[in-house]
């Protein structure tokens, strides 16, 4: 939309791959996306579902394999470039908009915590796959401990409860057993994760490891794909793990480590949802101007009743802020291991509730705008809604984020 855009100084080697995340976004996942949203989640998780020839095209055009330089077969971005990609991405939709980050989530962790061995069996092949056959996801919620996953790096936050995935040390292996939420996103469609276990079964939830595997080693197995309200597209369900055997060198870190560890991981994914709501909440407010000049009430386009040029105008402030605030938290936090400063969770924590927040305030007005249409499927608005909201927990609901971030400025 013409008036949206206002930054001068990108480079032309952005501008072309904004433009051609956005030709994806628009003829690929917007179409893709609505299709999915409709179908039941066996369908969607099916072999013929449109949702691998998603992940096909956006491994094959490299919006995937970003966090990789190219001689380990990734498309190294700029963390601008990649914000802007995922932008777009969202724009098309947000669900699937997150399937295609998760994919890599497994890869990219190994990349950066792991040893040579650990980089050629689980980044490389990831990376120099094009044909988005290799799928990844993070697996950290438990039935009972939801948020209490999530909070750990805070002293105060970390809670004493039984684990409900174990790693038990024996010999050179680790064996797990146990199990993971029903919100693991790409759950029922992964080959590899990332894996949060416990250490001390009965201890605080910090003493944890991270580790990453295959998902096809004997012993593992998923629940039925979850039927649920938002972002129908990233599909999710649990993961079971019945005496798993992994040998010691899958587990990346542990103990001491794994505090500090969730600490910045929760900072570069929060920042990741902040960019994926800017995108939704563009969306939602570019499907309400455009309604908003075609509907003719009161003898005129509605556009040019002062009531709902005001709302749009609501909505362009909003949207423009979660650009503008997203976009310097994901450089920000993307850039400051290579900065050599520590990241910020608050920063990342602020853009993940500000824009999860705003694109579900933006995505309601949106619906309202489209009076009885906006609750139609005929139109996206009420598919935006819904997503917008399922984002206001995803990555942790935002009343607990604000607490967790609150104490600590
Ligand atoms: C779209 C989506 C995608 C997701 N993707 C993944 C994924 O890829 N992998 C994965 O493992 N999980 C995933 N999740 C799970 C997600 O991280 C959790 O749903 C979220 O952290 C909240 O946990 P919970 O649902 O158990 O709610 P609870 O933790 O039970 O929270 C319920 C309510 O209690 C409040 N609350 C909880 N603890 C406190 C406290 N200490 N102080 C004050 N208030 C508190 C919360 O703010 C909330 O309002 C996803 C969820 C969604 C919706």
């Amino acid at each position: 939309m013409d008036h949206i855009d206002y930054d001068i100084d990108l480079t032309p080697e952005e501008l072309e791959l904004k433009e051609a995340a956005h030709t994806f976004a628009k003829e690929v996942l917007r179409p893709a996306g609505i299709q999915i949203d409709r179908m039941t989640p066996e369908e969607a998780t099916a072999g013929d579902s449109p949702l691998f020839d998603v992940l096909r095209q956006a491994s094959e055009l490299g919006f995937s394999r970003m966090n990789a330089p190219e001689e380990m077969g990734g498309v190294k971005m700029t963390p601008r470039a990649a914000v802007l990609v995922n932008e777009e991405l969202a724009w098309g939709n947000s669900g699937l908009a997150g399937a295609i980050a998760l994919a890599s989530t497994h890869a990219t962790i190994a990349l950066a915590l792991g040893s040579g061995e650990i980089v050629d069996e689980f980044a490389r092949p990831f990376f120099t796959c094009t044909d988005g056959s290799i799928i990844g996801c993070w697996a950290v919620t438990e039935p009972d401990h939801g948020s209490d996953s999530l909070g750990v790096m805070q002293a105060d936050m970390a809670v004493k409860a039984r684990g409900q995935l174990i790693a038990r040390p024996d010999g050179d292996d680790y064996v797990l057993n146990g199990q993971k939420a029903a919100w693991v996103s790409n759950g029922p469609i992964a080959t590899h994760a990332l894996l949060n276990v416990h250490l001390n079964p009965d201890g605080k939830l910090d003493q944890g490891g991270i580790c990453v595997l295959p998902l096809d080693l004997p012993g593992v197995s998923r629940g039925r794909p979850l039927e649920k309200h938002g972002v129908r597209a990233m599909t999710q369900s649990e993961i079971f793990f019945e005496d798993v055997r992994i040998p010691k060198r899958f587990m990346l870190l542990e103990q001491n480590a794994y505090a500090p560890y969730m600490d910045a991981h929760l900072s570069l994914f929060n920042a990741g949802v902040g960019v994926i709501a800017a995108g939704l909440a563009r969306a939602a407010y570019e499907a309400a101007v455009e309604y908003a000049r075609e509907r003719i009430q009161g003898g005129k386009p509605i556009i040019e009743h002062q009531s709902v040029r005001a709302r749009l105008f609501r909505m362009f402030t909003l949207v423009q802020t979660c650009r503008t605030l997203s976009r310097g938290v994901f450089i920000y936090n993307g850039t400051a291991m290579k900065r050599g400063v520590p990241v910020k969770l608050e920063h990342s924590i602020a853009s993940k509730v500000y824009c999860t927040n705003s694109a579900l305030e933006i995505a309601t007005l949106a619906v309202q705008i489209h009076g009885g249409n906006g609750l139609s499927r005929e139109y996206p608005c009420e598919m935006f809604q819904r997503d917008a909201m399922s984002m206001t927990i995803a990555d942790g609901e935002n009343a607990y984020l604000t607490q967790l971030a609150a104490s600590r400025l």
